[in-house]
């Protein structure tokens, strides 16, 4: 993955054009300089399930083979994205709007934290602040050419994760969950809330799903038992991926390396979003 082929910053996309219900009309258009093609939300029912790394992963793999990605980060629980790329703020600016900031493989990345005098003040607005403050990195933000873009959608099924989704055509949204998670239920609520929402759930990844004794090689389910497949099979997801705890995967992420990382762990899903 080191040598990530460069994407074709020359390749024109054509502008956003989302199949949704007919009824359906997103609030706000994207900046008239952006150029989005696929808009993918990773949510999750609670904070702590490693979504962020998750879509971090997602980005970086995507952009390794050669799909442009960006990373608009709603979750402003804290600075997970920007540490997981190992880069900062403040984002430029000209009279045409904001750009992201690019990370070293060249992800396009819009974060609060960016916008944040000082990265460890904690964020402390109310919901319909941030609410607005993402629909702005939506509207305001120049996503100059995403084939993907990935949306870090805040932890749970609140006003902000409502708001997101009425205002940005998302095209379908991937739920990440741990095996802790009370039989599923909290992520059995996500997929509900996209559902009714008419946006597909196109796959769900159990996180810390199990470790690998680096002595034999077993794999154990320390974090306890899976329940991914029975909640695939229940709401019909065809794509699961069961991502292994991994502390090289953590301290990367902590030095701002996480593209740095060698395992092709998602594979399933990444093959699957060639495909929407
Ligand atoms: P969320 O966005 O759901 O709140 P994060 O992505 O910030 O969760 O993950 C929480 C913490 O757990 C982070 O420190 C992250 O590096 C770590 N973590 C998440 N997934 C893994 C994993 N598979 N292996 C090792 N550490 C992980
Ligand atoms: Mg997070």
């Amino acid at each position: 993955m080191e040598n990530a082929p460069k994407a074709d910053q020359g390749q024109e996309l054509p502008k956003i054009t989302i199949k949704r219900a007919k009824n359906f009309q997103a609030t706000d258009p994207p900046h008239a300089l952006s150029r989005i093609k696929k808009v993918i939300g990773i949510v999750s029912g609670k904070g702590g399930v490693g979504k962020s790394l998750v879509t971090s992963l997602l980005a970086f793999y995507m952009q390794a083979m050669g799909h442009k990605s960006g990373i608009l980060d709603a979750d402003i629980t804290g600075p997970s994205i920007p540490r997981a790329f190992g880069v900062s703020g403040p984002p430029e600016t000209d009279g045409a709007g904001m750009y992201p900031v690019r990370s070293r493989t060249g992800i396009d990345l819009m974060s609060i934290n960016f916008l944040l005098p000082d990265s460890t003040d904690p964020v402390i607005w109310r919901g319909p602040v941030i609410s607005g403050a993402v629909k702005q990195f939506w509207t305001d933000v120049i996503w100059e050419n995403e084939e993907f873009l990935f949306i870090d959608m805040p932890p749970g099924t609140g006003d902000v994760a409502l708001t997101v989704f009425q205002s940005i055509p998302v095209n379908g949204v991937i739920v990440v969950t741990t095996p802790q998670e009370l039989v599923g239920m909290i992520v059995e609520k996500a997929v509900k809330m996209a559902e009714k929402m008419n946006i597909p759930v196109l796959g769900l990844v159990e996180n810390m799903s199990y470790a690998t004794c680096p002595n034999c090689g077993e794999k154990h389910a320390i974090f306890g038992e899976s329940h991914i497949d029975e909640i695939a099979g229940k709401y019909r997801v065809k794509t699961v991926c069961k991502l292994p705890f991994d502390p090289e995967l953590a301290a990367l992420a902590d030095r701002g390396e996480i593209e740095a990382y060698d395992k092709d762990s998602l594979h399933a899903l990444v093959k699957m979003l060639m495909f929407i």
